[in-house]
């Protein structure tokens, strides 16, 4: 149990969505243990979550929060103290005054997963309710909005079907694109264990890199970047010359399965060997494992999410599943991993720029009409929003005016740096909403809004298996800091003096929980319906999963063990899926392909985990990763200055030497950006880490961009 002056909360870095316990004293944190009672890590943490605590010291407190309004009355100058009053009004003034001359289109909200299912609702209908603009899109959008394509397109909604406790009951665990060992640590101890219990279970990692994971895994099938749908139709060829698909499965539960079957039939394994890189041998033994071992758990997330063909990548991985009947039971089935705290969260009240609340879809006028009801409204606007690389390239076109930006950083985590700083230039209102005021898009900032965080704030998220968690306040908001949710409400209640003067009241929460009992409303009927929950139920019996309607007595723990999956038909659809080639494909020029990835100890963008000297132990300096053969053909040693160029820019970092790349290939970390690197950067360009490199180009049905691979050149840099 908690002690007295201890609070349950949940930790607020990655998908896993560990519960812990936070001590104080008076109005200090003071520790944090895990939570012994969570479902998600029964009292783990892991290194990051164990330091929380620290992050929330009087030292980081003073040097990086955020403690009141600041205002930047001109660009480039510093910005002067100012107050909640005067922001509010300014905010709304302006903004109405926008969306009164150029229309309510020219705004843009960039949001993050970072913040709570209640903060997303109010700025999610701020937008789409008020200004009447779904340009309202999210980090998110970097993160996993390929995997909820592919969940629509094949199951028909964008619910993950397994859960944690699968992966002690999977006879197979297939991970692609994914790193747990670094990224989702709880998950992978909890991996380990399961394999300790059970020595029989496979491991099969894809990964282009040799990973911790991929380290781990009795087979590694270390594919050529870009080619996972070639790997996957290739084992479903192999799988369906064996026979060891599920025939009953595909008559009678799908659909589409004729068409994805004459596809295949080119992914020959001799075909697939050249496409993938991967032996005849392994892509044999990868399709026996996964198709007649037992239960097969496939795990996955950047490395197939973060491509100009995620969702196909997601979708042609799922069909593996519904071919051989690895879904709907206990130890099986397609799950994606959730990098951010509450990217579910922000998936289930709508706030990104296609959606609307709960699962809905702005395409669909049906569900435009039903969330207008629910909000009080005639209607909601119809046209489309822009996505998260849509929207700075509005504003760095002049299209998009206004930017108002949540808890996230873009001026570092965009790819395409330079057209994002342009954006946040030509902007004639930036208003950044932060606890940290050490973020490069902090400096753009016409306007601060000090933002609680970890340990201040109150609500609820979302983790990867639908899990609900509440997270609660140990201490409270330093200085002027208010929460998110707060802040949305006020500048939406000054807005609708101005917009809506008479009309009744769209935002009148007094707390959290009115917000989230609206929420909960909008999800009746609906796959994720939570109308048998409540915050006091979550206080009783503890985190729950979606969907729990009403009259449940807990949350269900898998979904389709019916067989029945949420299409129109009840039949899930195979996608016909074609292997295309990547965006930016190495060529004579560019030959080398890069990849960004995670460390093991850092988080995002470091504005918290970066404040924490210890966790720089692992990794204390960006470097890119080269296999030997090229340092060698390069002429470099370890540590010697390399030059990384793509068509967008040119970055310098120090060279290590190592095998968990293949010849041909680099990695960088992402966590870096402009602060380190800034005295790096080649004149005139943009010094804003790796993102300075990336390229904007984007799945044309997730509108989830490449971060995962850039045709790059190297060499020894020059330096004067
Ligand atoms: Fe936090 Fe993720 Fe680590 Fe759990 S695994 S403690 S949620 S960072």
């Amino acid at each position: 149990m908690a002690q007295p002056h201890s609070t349950r909360s949940t930790c607020p870095y990655c998908g896993v969505g560990c519960g812990v316990i936070i001590e104080r004293d008076g109005a200090q944190i003071t520790g944090v243990r895990g939570d012994p009672d969570h479902p998600a890590n029964f009292g783990r943490l892991c290194s990051k979550g164990s330091t929380l605590h620290l992050t929330a010291s009087p030292a980081v407190q003073q040097q990086a929060r955020l403690l009141q309004p600041m205002r930047r009355m001109q660009r480039g100058a510093a910005p002067v103290a100012s107050d909640w009053a005067t922001a509010t009004d300014d905010i709304a003034n302006r903004l109405a005054d926008i969306a009164t001359t150029h229309g309510p289109d020219a705004i843009g909200l960039y949001v993050s997963g970072q913040l709570l299912t209640e903060d997303y609702y109010v700025f999610n209908k701020l937008a789409k309710g008020l200004l009447g603009t779904n340009n309202i899109d999210t980090n998110s959008r970097l993160c996993m909005s390929s995997a909820v394509a592919g969940y629509k397109a094949t199951l028909g909604a964008d619910a993950p079907p397994a859960c944690y406790d699968d992966l002690a009951l999977a006879d197979t665990v297939f991970v692609a694109g994914a790193n747990p060992a670094w990224a989702h640590p709880i998950l992978f101890r909890r991996l380990e264990d399961a394999r300790q219990a059970r020595p029989g279970q496979k491991l099969i990692v894809v990964d282009p890199r040799r990973t911790d994971t991929a380290a781990a895994a009795d087979l590694h099938l270390q594919i050529l970047p870009g080619s996972d749908i070639a790997l996957f139709h290739g084992l479903l060829h192999l799988m369906l010359w064996e026979g060891w698909i599920d025939a009953r499965h595909i008559a009678e539960h799908t659909s589409g399965f004729d068409a994805l079957k004459a596809r295949v039939q080119a992914f020959t394994p001799q075909e697939t060997a050249r496409l993938t890189g991967v032996s005849e041998f392994d892509l044999a033994l990868a399709a026996r494992w996964f198709a007649t071992a037992g239960r097969t758990l496939s795990l996955y997330c950047q490395g197939l999410n973060q491509s100009s063909s995620g969702t196909a990548k997601n979708a042609a991985l799922i069909n593996l599943h519904l071919a051989t009947g690895q879904i709907g039971k206990p130890g099986a089935g397609p799950f994606s991993l959730t990098g951010q705290p509450n990217a579910m969260g922000g998936r289930e009240v709508g706030g990104l720029a296609n959606l609307l609340s709960a699962h809905r879809d702005l395409a669909n006028p049906q569900h435009r009409a039903e969330v207008a009801a629910l909000w009080g409204l005639s209607d909601v606007p119809a046209t489309p929003g822009k996505t998260a690389v849509e929207m700075f390239q509005a504003a760095a076109d002049g299209q998009i005016k206004a930017l108002w930006i949540a808890c996230t950083n873009p001026a570092q985590s965009m790819p395409d740096q330079t057209t994002v700083r342009r954006a946040l230039e030509r902007a004639e209102l930036v208003i950044v909403q932060e606890a940290f005021a050490t973020t490069a898009t902090a400096r753009h900032a016409d306007w601060l809004l000090p933002a609680t965080t970890w340990g201040e704030k109150d609500g609820t998220v979302t983790n990867s298996e639908r899990r609900i968690s509440r997270v609660r306040p140990a201490v409270p908001a330093p200085g002027q800091a208010r929460h998110d949710w707060l802040i949305a409400r006020d500048i939406a209640q000054a807005l609708e003096a101005q917009l809506r003067p008479g009309q009744p009241p769209l935002f009148d929460y007094p707390t959290p929980e009115h917000v989230w009992n609206e929420h909960r409303e909008s999800t009746r009927g609906r796959d994720l319906d939570i109308t048998g929950l409540s915050y006091a139920l979550l206080d009783t019996l503890g985190p729950q999963q979606w969907p729990m309607p009403e009259g449940a007595a807990q949350g269900r723990a898998r979904l389709y063990e019916d067989g029945r999956y949420a299409t129109p038909d009840g039949r899930a659809r195979f996608a016909d899926v074609a292997y295309l080639p990547l965006a930016e494909p190495r060529d004579a020029r560019y030959p080398v392909s890069l990849t960004t990835g995670r460390l093991r100890d850092q988080w995002h963008g470091m504005s918290r985990t970066g404040t924490l000297g210890r966790l720089f132990g692992h990794a204390p300096e960006p470097v890119v990763d080269l296999h030997p053969q090229d340092m060698a053909q390069l002429r470099l040693q370890a540590g010697d200055l390399v030059q990384i160029s793509s068509r967008r820019g040119t970055l310098l970092l120090p060279a290590q030497a190592t095998d968990s790349v293949a010849p041909g290939q680099a990695h960088v970390a992402m966590h870096w950006g402009d602060e380190v690197l800034g005295g790096r950067a080649l004149p005139g360009q943009v010094a804003a880490g790796i993102n300075a490199l990336t390229t904007g180009a984007f799945c044309p049905a997730s509108k989830q961009p490449e971060l995962k691979h850039t045709a790059v050149r190297l060499g020894k840099a020059d330096l004067p």
